[in-house]
């Protein structure tokens, strides 16, 4: 018996939504080993067909012990974020549609989403209002779209022409990054032949230090990519943008700014003026998936000079239909760095729409309030040391040594309670909180405050919360 498509869809949507209502009370992250997983999910490819129905059921009864609770608000490692329920419904409907957002022939209604996302999003964000835009996978890909631009842009007006041409022979970029830049520059700078950057100095929070910047920048007038940040993965800094872009300027050099997470502070009035001076940059990156709360994958690019933008991402081939008749329409594989791709901008769509520009000035704020929260508390506990001023949703602190820190955050994890992770700050083992879900409240920073004032005095008992302690062990228990 073959199972109708609506069969397994609904099986698949009251899956979903008992998983999500059983985030509350599960671990955060699962008691369960990679081996225990491999036993579970590791069955033969079979030689027949399976029912969908059955196959759907088997790979969440399967997947479920491996599940962490990230989508929940008891969640605070990385910077994650979760799903709004609009966003996640989007989702699920972009994958029912099927669309391939690689041309607008191949789903009009696909294209012109994202048409209508740059300007939400250039209004939202304070950029330039003409500004491209490109929706890929993460702020990775984000940054090699941006570069590539960049890269095209700083060369053309050297009379040099990459796309043609490429690097060999060409004159020398030269790229200034900031010293606690994230990883995924040095990636996408390394994908596009550009080799290792140049490292400015940055000062205690993280911030790139914009007077050792100008001093690289000085005497030089060759072709230049200027890095900065907004919203240091550990502290949330930001670069002094600002007098960054001042400094590009006389230079002439590119300044693309991540803003991962950071770029959102733009659209909450109470945190805008951290992000002042981005509006002059000439990319931007930033992700979807983090702190706006769309499902994974959707990272965005966005680029003030469309035809550098494009020029170095489109294609051209015969049989592709570039236009809608007269009307010029777009086309998304001459933003991004991928042909055919899932439609990205719908979840986008529906989360801006379900908060609205106060839901995510109200988002930003309040995540950023819990932050705070949590900083002046934790800082009360015995033994703890705060390492960053608290200016957004990061929190960065430690204990009196490394293996004291660690041996903390490893109890608190255990604990099934809160779950974040351990980082390294100035050659110093630290912890990171990262308030980025939109279910993240007062409950779960208490909790969070809760978990680790037990787990510093070794104190194995509940402490306040026996009936999350009692769900979480029969959850535990129920686990593989
Ligand atoms: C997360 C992050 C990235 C990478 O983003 P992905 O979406 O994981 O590719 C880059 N920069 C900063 C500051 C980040 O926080």
């Amino acid at each position: 018996m073959v199972d109708s498509a609506r069969t397994v869809i609904e099986q698949a949507a009251a899956l979903a939504a008992a998983y999500l209502e059983s985030v509350g009370s599960r671990p955060v992250f699962p008691n369960v080993t990679a081996e225990q997983l491999r036993v579970a999910l590791g069955r033969p490819m079979p030689d027949a067909p399976l029912a969908p129905a059955e196959v759907v059921r088997d790979l969440a009864a399967a997947a479920d012990p491996g599940l962490v609770g990230s989508a929940g608000g008891r969640y605070f490692g990385f910077v994650i974020g979760g799903g709004l329920p609009a966003a996640l419904a989007a989702d699920w409907l972009t994958s029912a549609w099927d669309q391939n957002a690689g041309l607008y022939v191949a789903g009009p209604a696909a294209s012109v989403v994202e048409e209508v996302v740059r300007e939400w999003l250039v209004d939202l964000l304070g950029l330039p209002a003409d500004a491209s835009v490109g929706f890929v996978t993460g702020t990775q890909m984000a940054h090699v779209t941006g570069f590539a631009a960049a890269r095209f842009h700083v060369l053309d007006a050297a009379g040099w022409d990459v796309g043609r041409n490429g690097l060999q022979g060409a004159p020398r970029v030269r790229v200034l990054v900031g010293e606690k830049r994230h990883v995924t520059v040095d990636r996408a700078l390394r994908l596009l032949g550009l080799g290792a950057p140049t490292v400015v100095g940055a000062d205690g929070q993280g911030r790139m230090r914009s007077d050792a910047l100008a001093a690289q920048l000085a005497g030089h007038d060759g072709p230049t990519i200027v890095c900065a940040q907004a919203g240091e993965v550990n502290t949330g800094a930001f670069d002094p943008l600002e007098e960054i872009a001042e400094a590009c300027r006389p230079a002439g050099a590119w300044l693309h700014v991540d803003g991962a997470f950071g770029l959102w502070a733009a659209a909450a009035p109470a945190y805008r003026q951290l992000a002042a001076g981005a509006e002059r940059a000439d990319s931007w990156t930033t992700d979807a998936h983090k702190w706006l709360n769309v499902p994974y994958d959707s990272g965005i690019v966005l680029c003030a000079h469309p035809r550098s933008h494009r020029a170095a991402m489109t294609v051209h081939a015969e049989y592709l239909v570039q236009t809608d008749g007269a009307q010029p329409v777009r086309d998304q594989l001459d933003w991004v760095p991928e042909f055919s791709r899932r439609a990205r901008g719908f979840a986008v769509y529906a989360a801006l729409r379900s908060l609205g520009r106060s839901g995510v000035a109200e988002l930003v704020e309040r995540c950023c309030r819990h932050a705070r929260s949590f900083a002046d508390r934790i800082a009360t506990q015995p033994g703890v040391e705060l390492l960053n001023e608290v200016v957004l949703n990061q929190v960065l602190f430690r204990y009196e040594d490394d293996a004291r820190t660690d041996a903390v955050v490893e109890r608190v994890q255990r604990s099934g309670r809160v779950w974040l992770s351990g980082t390294s700050w100035d050659g110093r083992r630290a912890i990171r909180v990262s308030v980025s879900n939109w279910q993240t409240g007062d409950e779960e920073i208490d909790l969070a405050l809760e978990t680790f004032r037990a787990a510093a005095a070794g104190d194995t008992r509940s402490g306040g919360s026996s009936t999350l302690d009692e769900a979480l062990a029969r959850n535990r228990h129920g686990a593989r």
